[in-house]
């Protein structure tokens, strides 16, 4: 299994990370190994009816990282690109981030290899009821609540509770998080992560001295986490100049209009062609001399040939791993760039995601105001803890961040002991 798992090179970073992590905390060969690997691996073949009368085999994947400060908490992904390896090294980040956010959580990530832009509306329903009941023995809201990710959305997890509920003969919300609000989904949770993105992004500018009117952004990825995030940074008065998505990239010096931007999307499926915007290479516009650059799609987007290059003063990992270990050493060697790694600046989702658990366990309901406020005093306290932490130590964000999480589940596993 290690030899599977290590073979994927975005699991082979979050590993790079972790030794380096475990090696700054002196953890002990036992407790680094036992932290390191999964406890569970999950596989699903998913045979699905397509539209055309086909019937074509997906393949599915869950992975539980670590179940023993909780049940585990994290999103499912439809992707070409997902595989065990993948799914893995999300899982392992998850567990360090709420470990980080001291959420009563451990790590999970599930995901399909499938390109959801292809299918039709039937097919992705009966892909994802077929993935919820391979699913259902190993998830609960005790053990395991799956959320969106990339390529999912609010639909996707009212089809998981609509499953779930129909096999229990009762209502079960608590299942998954990320809900439509009519399911008993949160306030605030679809814009959660995006706005999380740029609170702390507005943190770290005011830690340099810079005032964010007037303030330049770039964001990569205008989905969920890009979009909310372009929008509340143009709230706070940033110019997000720079956006791109899978259809291309597109430049307005004075700052695109978010809201009209998400209507274009909308209508005609990606930012391309938006008026009053010059088209931009995709790499181009990711070294522009803006104030925040926050990389909001995938994996390994900013590597060892585009980090020298950068002009950023704050790099905003929206995404999970975009930067990779070798673009990391530059980064830290240039000294001058503030970064957010990605387990705190895009925490807000998952946040808000327990925030939901409770209110569901609770049969009780928070007000958009209420969960906001809730959202930021926790990143502002994670946030300071992280960067004094850092200026303590003497480490890099990055390290300082990891540590915190792992030293988190380090020390609960030294104190659960061994079984049997
Ligand atoms: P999404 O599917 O809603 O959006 C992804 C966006 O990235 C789309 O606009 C897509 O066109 C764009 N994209 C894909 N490949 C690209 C490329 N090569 N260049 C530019 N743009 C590209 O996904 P999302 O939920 O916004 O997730 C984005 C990232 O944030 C992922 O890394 C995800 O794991 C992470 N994340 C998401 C959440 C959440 O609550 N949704 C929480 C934490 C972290």
């Amino acid at each position: 299994m290690k030899d599977i798992l290590l073979a994927n090179e975005t699991f082979g970073m979050a590993a790079s990370q972790f030794d380096r992590t475990a090696e700054f905390l002196n953890l002990s060969e036992e407790v680094k190994e036992r932290c390191k690997w999964p406890k569970r691996t999950l596989c699903f073949s998913l045979p699905v009816k397509m539209d055309d009368g086909r019937t074509e085999v997906f393949f599915g994947y869950r992975v539980q990282h670590h179940l023993s400060r909780g049940p585990v908490k994290g999103g499912i992904r439809f992707h070409p690109s997902v595989e065990v390896g993948e799914v893995a090294a999300l899982a392992m980040w998850m567990n360090w981030k709420c470990a980080l956010m001291q959420l009563p959580y451990g790590g999970a990530k599930g995901g399909i290899a499938c390109d959801p832009r292809k299918m039709s509306a039937g097919e992705l329903e009966r892909l994802t009821r077929r993935f919820a009941q391979e699913l259902l023995p190993f998830i609960g809201e005790q053990v395991d609540i799956p959320a969106p990710d990339v390529g999912t959305n609010a639909q996707t997890m009212a089809w998981i509770v609509d499953t779930a509920s129909t096999q229990a003969g009762r209502f079960v919300p608590g299942i998954v998080t990320g809900k439509p609000l009519e399911l008993q989904g949160s306030a605030g949770r679809t814009q959660a992560t995006g706005h999380g993105v740029a609170f702390t992004s507005t943190l770290a500018l005011s830690r340099l001295g810079i005032d964010c009117h007037g303030a330049t952004a770039v964001i990569q990825g205008f989905g969920n986490v890009g979009s909310y995030a372009a929008e509340t940074l143009m709230c706070d008065g940033v110019k997000v100049q720079g956006v791109s998505d899978i259809t291309g990239a597109i430049w307005n010096d004075n700052g695109h209009d978010i809201i009209k931007l998400r209507k274009h999307v909308i209508e005609t499926g990606g930012v391309r062609d938006f008026a009053d915007s010059e088209p931009i290479d995709p790499r181009e516009m990711m070294i522009k001399k803006v104030d925040i650059l926050a990389p909001c799609a995938m994996e390994r987007a900013i590597d060892e040939t585009m980090a020298p290059n950068l002009q950023c003063k704050v790099l905003a990992e929206g995404a999970n791993g975009p930067t990779t270990p070798e673009a990391d050493t530059i980064i830290e060697e240039r000294g001058d760039i503030f970064l957010i790694p990605d387990v705190m600046c895009n925490a807000g989702g998952v946040t808000v995601s327990y925030f939901e658990w409770v209110q569901n366990l609770q049969r009780f309901s928070w007000t958009e105001r209420e969960v906001i406020s809730k959202l930021e005093t926790l990143l502002a306290a994670t946030f300071e803890r992280l960067v004094s932490f850092a200026e303590k130590r003497n480490c890099s964000h990055r390290v300082a961040a990891l540590a915190l999480g792992i030293k988190e589940v380090a020390d609960v596993k030294k104190t659960r002991g061994l079984y049997p």
